[in-house]
């Protein structure tokens, strides 16, 4: 069958809902070809169409001139790159999208010494990049992440991580480390019905001063915590991944401390 080429209009709206990148390593900063997937050429149809960044194009094409290949590029790998990440991209240009990103700093305040992007659905990671003191300063790698976001929608919001790991943790020169938020934190924070939707029941324990908390979206339960006045000294909440004591201070009363809390 004879070739059949992608119009101009065709091949705009395909980079467009692939923000500019490459499906499979999501670079934007290189040169993109349109792959046919199945090899036929005349078959120009969207489902049919990757866009992916030369590098890849040839790795898919000539695996065997790479010494170090890791991607198997096969048909059935680059059509599971370009489904996840066009429905990434559809996703953050929703008014309320289900993906959020995440920056961890690395390093003291004083000196970051890395950043790292994971841009994550409540369940798995989108892609992730990381960013080196080594390739500028601190300016530079804010411009970069603020690149790296600005082919997507306006709502996909950005959590910052907690404080600066130590560098020992660092992505760059550690082990791969990364960090994310728990299905329940994205939840809580990207759907659009959570101040409706959301409940929390309180078990009150009679005994002690202690509160058990089980917070539910629709009828999904999403946390447990338990809130309860540690040694008289202390207000302490518990749940996953959050541990917190508050010392308690000598007004209002605790009662009321405890409620804002
Ligand atoms: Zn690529």
């Amino acid at each position: 069958m004879a070739r059949i080429d992608p119009s101009l209009k065709q091949r705009q709206k395909l980079y467009d809902a692939n923000a500019h990148r490459c499906c499979v390593c999501k670079r934007y900063d290189v040169g993109l070809h349109l792959h046919h997937i199945d090899e036929d050429s005349s078959n120009t149809i969207d489902e049919n169409l990757a866009v992916l960044c030369v590098e890849d194009h040839d790795r898919h094409h000539r695996p065997a001139a790479y010494r170090v290949n890791h991607l198997d590029l096969g048909p059935q790998k680059i059509r599971e790159h370009k489904r996840s990440w066009e429905a990434f991209v559809a996703e953050t240009r929703k008014p309320s999208p289900a993906v959020i990103a995440t920056l961890s700093a690395y390093g003291s305040y004083e000196q970051i010494h890395s950043l790292q992007l994971v841009l994550q659905w409540a369940e798995r990671i989108e892609y992730s990049r990381s960013y080196h003191l080594l390739d500028g300063n601190m300016d530079k790698m804010t411009d970069a992440v603020m690149e790296e976001l600005k082919d997507f929608g306006p709502g996909v919001q950005i959590a910052f991580i907690d404080k600066p790991l130590p560098i020992e943790h660092c992505p760059c020169c550690g082990s791969g480390y990364y960090r994310k938020l728990d299905p329940p934190v994205v939840i809580r924070h990207t759907d659009p019905d959570w101040s409706t939707q959301s409940t929390c029941a309180i078990y009150v324990r009679a005994d002690v001063p202690w509160l058990e908390l089980t917070f539910f979206m629709r009828n999904d339960e999403l946390f447990h915590g338990s809130l309860h006045l540690c040694n008289g000294n202390f207000l302490h909440y518990h749940s996953d991944g959050i541990d917190e004591r508050v010392a308690v201070r000598p007004k209002p009363s605790v009662r009321a401390q405890a409620t804002r809390m």
